[in-house]
């Protein structure tokens, strides 16, 4: 399937590393104007760029803590006097740090809270008012099945992303007559460095796990993500699509 992005503004959270810069790839490829953010990882965003240096102006980087509310509205300040539009918001950056609940340290709880489930926050917050100026919007939350199957070790991750769907849905509700749309991915296992730390045995088990017996790609989630933010999507709110080979 192939979709027309023209004319079109996405902005990515995270889109410089994992399954956000698959994401910015295939937006790019698809003709949008891309702000792919990031918070830390100077190298592999500037490698990124380079990578894509084909698509010239059509993607451009902006760096900032998505916990940060003062750098997330200077961001949206600037996309606004820029562009002055935003069709499409992905709250992909999210991060991972697991631990037996009684041996979580109170900041890892913290941290992964408000990076994940206060940066779907914050971001859908400045979002929305650029996206209600032209009474369209598609906004996709990258939460993960791990809210739903509740792993040992995740409490915080867990619960963030649990948070996450539950925002998804409260704003598709908000948002639905406004012409914008609120939807959630689940991904399960996809190769990216976030699960890059798994012990080799834990991934044999968890394959084994998997009806499709392995783990997916990047582009198996780009792919959905493309069609849920297009307007051929248009009925589609408050929905959570899982891709996780089965699990
Ligand atoms: P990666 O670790 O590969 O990339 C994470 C991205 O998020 C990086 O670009 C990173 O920026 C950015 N980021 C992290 N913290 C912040 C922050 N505080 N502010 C702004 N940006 C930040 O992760 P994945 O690509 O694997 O995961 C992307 C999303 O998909 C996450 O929400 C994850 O929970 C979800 N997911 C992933 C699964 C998987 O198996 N990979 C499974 C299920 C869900 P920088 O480069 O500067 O570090």
């Amino acid at each position: 399937m192939s979709f027309d992005y023209k004319d079109q503004v996405v902005v990515i959270t995270g889109g410089t590393r994992g399954i956000g810069r698959g994401l910015t790839e295939a937006f790019l490829k698809a003709g949008a104007t891309v702000y792919a953010t990031y918070a830390r990882n100077d190298d592999a965003a500037n490698a990124f760029k380079e990578s894509q240096a084909a698509y010239g102006d059509q993607l451009k980087l902006a760096k900032f803590d998505v916990t940060n509310s003062a750098g997330i509205q200077s961001f949206f300040t600037k996309l606004e006097s820029e562009a002055n539009r935003l069709d499409v918001l992905i709250n992909n950056s999210g991060i991972r740090k697991d631990n037996m609940l009684a041996m979580m340290p109170d900041e890892e709880w913290q941290n992964v809270l408000d990076t994940n489930l206060g940066g779907t926050f914050l971001m859908s917050k400045y979002a929305v008012p650029l996206m209600m100026k032209n009474r369209y919007g598609r906004i996709i939350n990258m939460s993960s099945i791990g809210g739903r199957l509740g792993l040992p070790g995740q409490a915080n991750y867990a619960a963030s992303k649990a948070g996450q769907e539950a925002i998804s849905k409260v704003l598709s509700k908000e948002l639905g007559k406004r012409g914008i749309t609120v939807n959630n991915i689940l991904p399960g296992f996809i190769e990216t460095e976030l699960i890059a730390d798994l012990p080799e045995e834990q991934v044999k088990e968890y394959k084994k796990q998997v009806p499709l017996k392995r783990f997916g790609k990047i582009e198996e989630v780009a792919s959905a993500v493309l069609f849920l933010a297009s307007k051929d999507a248009s009925y589609i709110t408050g929905a959570s699509l899982e891709i996780t080979g089965g699990l």
